[in-house]
């Protein structure tokens, strides 16, 4: 949704609402974790009376540990926080099961995926940032490509059913390459907004096969 029109937020929900797509990927930005400041609860709030999909929401923020339970009352579905913000990641993905929601852990270009390893089977979704986090539109990093295999290792080595969700770069012309590497569910901002017709373009990603 950080692609979509703010000023007429409605009308995209209900394109997503009637399309193809599965989730709503919201990105919450602070100011301080990432450069850019978007949106937080309330707008959620608002977003959850009319979205009739899951609310995906990834928290690019400082201490995601005191707002986890703001955010399942704004209606949040699936929460992910940083790895790279989270002292005590193990505890905050207990803390989001307890409130009602499934547990994500984004994770940096930078950061290796080894380090998800003792967490994974404690994880609902990994959210891998194939772009510097904190603005749309951003060029996809070739690397994430062996960073989902070796993810995908990992997960099957510890008998884990955690999903991998590439966020940030995904096109028409790499998402089969991600799904065959062993993505589950792509992130698609700016391809499908700045498409002349975002619906359509969903279909098209949707028909990819791996
Ligand atoms: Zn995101």
């Amino acid at each position: 949704m950080l692609s979509s029109n703010f000023l007429n937020l409605e009308a995209d929900i209900e394109m997503i609402n009637n399309s193809e797509a599965d989730w709503f990927h919201l990105d919450v930005m602070d100011g301080r974790f990432v450069p850019n400041i978007t949106f937080g609860m309330p707008i959620i709030a608002q977003m959850k009376k009319k979205a009739k999909k899951t609310l995906d929401v990834h928290l690019m923020i400082v201490e995601p540990e005191k707002y986890i339970e703001d955010f399942a009352k704004a209606g949040a579905d699936i929460l992910s926080v940083h790895i790279e913000a989270s002292t005590h990641l193990h505890r905050s993905l207990q803390v989001i099961k307890a409130n009602g929601m499934k547990a994500g852990i984004a994770i940096n270009p930078h950061t290796p995926v080894s380090l998800l390893a003792d967490v994974i089977t404690d994880t609902d979704v990994v959210c891998m940032m194939s772009v510097n986090p904190g603005f749309g539109g951003q060029k996809f990093i070739p690397n994430t490509m062996q960073k989902i295999r070796d993810l995908k290792s990992i997960i099957t080595q510890r008998g884990a059913s955690t999903l991998i969700e590439i966020d940030g770069g995904v096109t028409l012309d790499n998402a089969a390459d991600l799904l065959r590497a062993g993505a589950d569910v792509l992130v698609a901002g700016n391809t499908v907004f700045s498409s002349p017709d975002p619906a359509d373009t969903i279909k098209k990603l949707k028909a990819i096969e791996k």
